[in-house]
């Protein structure tokens, strides 16, 4: 009698801790998913253009970042082993960085994106960063990460900001800039798959409400940005540079002293004008006369030399 009635009370006992356990799960679940939820707050607005653009933008509305100017320097450059050491619990491990993209180019290949060295890698809508791409990333003088909501996802830990080949060219540039008394900012740099990914689903999912098929949503979102992993961002040699305080992407900026003193000035540290007016059709991004990509000095003396974009570059270092 007394084995039976402890045996009930014990039964009784892992039937409470079970469903105990169960509740714990859950409210840990909801607190996980809230947690998870208010890190992919979104930090760049993306609206679609309202011109009817049939080339891509690169790059998105500006951000409401603050001021990444490396005048106001506390530059120390953070290693990796400095980045944040808490791991987040909910953090998926993966394989790949494109395990968590939703949508990614069903045409662009990786096929020798690297032939010419890395400071030349080349992407656009025909190629696609390679899954073992390895990021060489520095903090930018703020030591701000510039989408650390990603930073939860393993191949990320090192994400910081800038090609570190890039690093000090930019660094030195914008010095110079400062110096000839025409301030830059650098409003966006190094941009993760991830958050890639998450713009080019939002425009998806903003079409497919509008009512398209997600097979329509698709094209029409490919025309208006870049599949994660096509973007320059993506590499961290690339980089919106605007006049000092202003973060807002327009093609006013052509205007400004400070994009007259980069296109006589940004070849000697190493930079180009990527997106160029009369190279539309080659690149297959709509004029952007504040995106700067990074060649080094060499190639961009040449490469301005010669009038071509990155693309016919390429080839004629082929042909
Ligand atoms: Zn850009």
């Amino acid at each position: 009698m007394a084995t039976n009635k402890r045996r009930k009370k014990s039964k009784l006992d892992f039937k409470k801790v079970a469903l105990l356990s169960v509740a714990v799960l859950a409210v840990v679940i909801a607190i996980v998913f809230a947690v998870s939820s208010t890190d992919n707050a979104p930090d760049y607005e993306y609206s679609p253009t309202e011109n009817n653009q049939t080339n891509n933008v690169e790059d998105s509305k500006p951000s409401t970042e603050p001021s990444t100017d490396p005048t106001t320097e506390p530059s120390t450059d953070k290693t990796p082993t400095e980045a944040p050491s808490e791991p987040v619990t909910s953090a998926p491990v993966m394989k790949s960085f494109y395990d968590a993209v939703k949508y990614r180019s069903p045409d662009a290949v990786t096929a020798d994106i690297f032939k010419h060295g890395r400071n030349l890698m080349l992407l656009n809508r025909e190629y696609e960063l390679p899954e073992d791409f390895k990021w060489d990333l520095v903090y930018w003088s703020n030591g701000k990460h510039v989408d650390a909501m990603y930073l939860n996802c393993e191949e990320h830990n090192a994400v910081k900001a800038v090609d570190k080949a890039a690093y000090q060219p930019l660094k030195d540039m914008f010095a110079a800039a400062s110096e000839a008394g025409v301030p830059l900012n650098l409003v966006s740099a190094y941009r993760s798959i991830y958050l890639q990914d998450k713009l080019f689903t939002r425009s998806v999912n903003t079409y497919m409400k509008s009512g398209l098929s997600e097979t329509a949503a698709i094209n029409k979102a490919n025309r208006e940005r870049t599949f994660s992993g096509t973007s320059e961002h993506n590499t961290g040699l690339g980089f919106d540079i605007l006049e000092k305080g202003n973060y807002t992407l327009t093609e006013s900026f052509e205007n400004t002293a400070q994009f007259k003193w980069l296109m006589e000035n940004a070849e000697n540290y190493g930079f180009i004008l990527r997106y160029a007016k009369d190279k539309t059709d080659i690149t297959g991004i709509m004029y952007e006369p504040w995106h700067f990509r990074y060649v080094g000095v060499e190639h961009a003396k040449k490469i301005n030399q010669l009038d071509m974009c990155l693309e016919e570059y390429i080839d004629y270092l082929e042909a």
